[in-house]
């Protein structure tokens, strides 16, 4: 009898630890996060795919095609184009495009760059179907960025040799 008792009290016991943990849980903030409803703040240091940095200043990106970063890459993934800006003596990229899917994150291309033109962006929600939904276009990113700010959208710049050839269109139109 005394051991049915016993028993029964520390059932009971158990039963009234138990749901003080419930309850406990039960009035605590919630941390589940509503996913995809909501999105994580990622830590300054978490790296995801590299992507331009806009410039406050001019609110584009400050990358001058000068292909560091690309010769720079162990994985060999950048690809970089650009032109030479009619009326200035510089170099402004056109293109930029990354591989994702090889890219190992070293960190190399962000280091190398003159300009400090590129950071690791917080992107972790990334996924496609084949190796090809992991090119990333940088400049349609920083479009897709600079359209979310409401900055000015990125226009490819006038390459020199063109604004040449126009100039040449205009002056033959006219002497006709
Ligand atoms: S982080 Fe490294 S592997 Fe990735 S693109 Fe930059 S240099 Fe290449
Ligand atoms: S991102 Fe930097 S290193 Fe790469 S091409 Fe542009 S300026 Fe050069």
């Amino acid at each position: 009898m005394t051991a049915f008792i016993k028993d029964t009290l520390i059932g009971f016991w158990s039963l009234l630890a138990g749901l003080g943990v419930t309850i406990r849980y039960f009035v605590k903030p919630i941390v589940t996060v509503q996913y995809p409803r909501e999105k994580l703040t990622m830590s300054p240091r978490y790296r995801g795919h590299t992507e331009f940095i806009i410039d406050p200043e001019t609110g584009s990106h400050l990358c001058n095609a000068c292909e560091n970063c690309a010769r720079t890459c162990p994985s060999n993934v950048i690809s970089v184009t650009g032109v030479k800006v009619a009326g200035t003596k510089k170099k402004r990229a056109v293109t930029y495009v990354l591989d994702y899917s090889l890219c190992s994150l070293c960190g190399l291309c962000v280091e190398v760059c003159p300009t400090k033109a590129l950071k690791f962006s917080d992107e972790y929600r990334l996924a496609g179907f084949s190796r090809q939904d992991m090119i990333i276009d940088v400049i349609a990113r920083l479009q897709a960025q600079q359209r979310a700010l409401g900055l000015p959208e990125e226009v490819p710049p006038v390459p020199e040799a063109e604004e040449a050839k126009t100039e040449e269109t205009k002056g033959g139109e006219g002497e006709s």
